[in-house]
């Protein structure tokens, strides 16, 4: 399984319909979470997200609307007698004020958090996925996120028969890179290529920057900001956030397959002038909702 689960879609200040930042990618079995804004545990809650399988966070910059959420959350995953490791991601030089949010009142928290620096790079391996980080540009140090699937082996299966590969000699032709089969050698190459694994990119806070446009080339689904619409992008330049249409033309450029808007200003009470004018850059565009939840399927 392979899922998108949106926690909170605001920016900044929460609303009645939208909850602060976080996203969750749930993936055969393993919860990656990206930003734990304030009432995240409970929406996790709301939507079913097992607290115990959450791995590791990734916190994007240190602003509180995206990470004051973690103190309550370890607490809570203390009280449900958490044994396993939590790993706590935030960009470099910030590792002590997170560290500060999460002892303020001097409460032993009975498991081990570790809390590690971001920066660019792969950052965090998992079972058949990986975390890279890439630069933003906002007001603060802030990153990206980028989920990625491990590629696998894709077999020609009609080919590889036709040579006499059947049942085990799969495994053994994966693992071993040849085989032989009645006194012939037969490479990997001749009947398997490499396939890319899917990828979710996750992006904000921050301007429209190319190094969001080559982490996401081709992703499944890009995960952008819109904190304003394009009347306003005046202020958005000048507060380092995205307009929807910045993210629109943005997602054109990365060719990715879907994006989703977030981190919408509290002042946009309905989603369709940010939608409309961002599916005129880019047609396969909706504006994120708290409690979404978004499979990810294909190549
Ligand atoms: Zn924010
Ligand atoms: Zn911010």
């Amino acid at each position: 399984m392979f899922k998108v689960i949106f926690l909170g879609t605001s920016g900044s200040t929460p609303t009645d319909q939208r909850g602060l930042p976080s996203v969750c990618i749930e993936y055969e079995g393993d919860i990656i979470m990206f930003d734990c804004g304030e009432g995240t545990q409970r929406q996790m809650m709301i939507n079913k997200i097992n607290f115990s399988k959450v791995r590791a966070i990734f916190l994007s910059h240190i602003h509180g609307d995206h990470t004051i959420g973690v103190a309550g959350l370890v607490r809570t995953l203390a009280l449900n007698k958490r044994a396993s490791k939590l790993e706590i991601f935030v960009p470099k030089g910030y590792e002590n004020a997170v560290r500060r949010l999460l002892d303020f009142d001097g409460t032993k928290i009975g498991y081990e958090i570790a809390i590690r620096k971001v920066e660019s790079g792969i950052i965090y391996t998992g079972k058949g996925y990986s975390v890279k980080a890439f630069r933003l540009s906002h007001t603060v140090p802030a990153f990206g996120f980028s989920f990625e699937e491990n590629s696998k082996m894709k077999f020609d299966r009609k080919k590889a028969e036709r040579l006499g590969i059947v049942g085990p000699m799969y495994s053994k032709l994966e693992k071993d890179g040849t085989i032989k089969v009645d006194r012939k050698t037969v490479k990997i190459t001749q009947v398997a290529r490499m396939q890319n694994g899917r990828k979710v990119v996750y992006a904000t806070d921050t301007r429209p920057v190319k190094e969001t446009v080559s982490a996401a080339r081709h992703a499944n689904l890009l995960i952008h900001e819109a904190t304003y619409t394009d009347e306003l992008k005046d202020l958005a330049a000048e507060r380092m956030h995205s307009t929807a249409l910045e993210a629109a033309k943005l997602a054109k450029k990365a060719n990715v397959n879907n994006l989703i808007l977030t981190h919408i200003s509290a002042r946009y009470r309905k989603d369709s002038e940010l939608l409309k004018e961002a599916r005129n850059a880019f047609k396969r565009t909706e504006v994120a909702k708290d409690g979404m939840s978004i499979d990810i399927t294909g190549p």
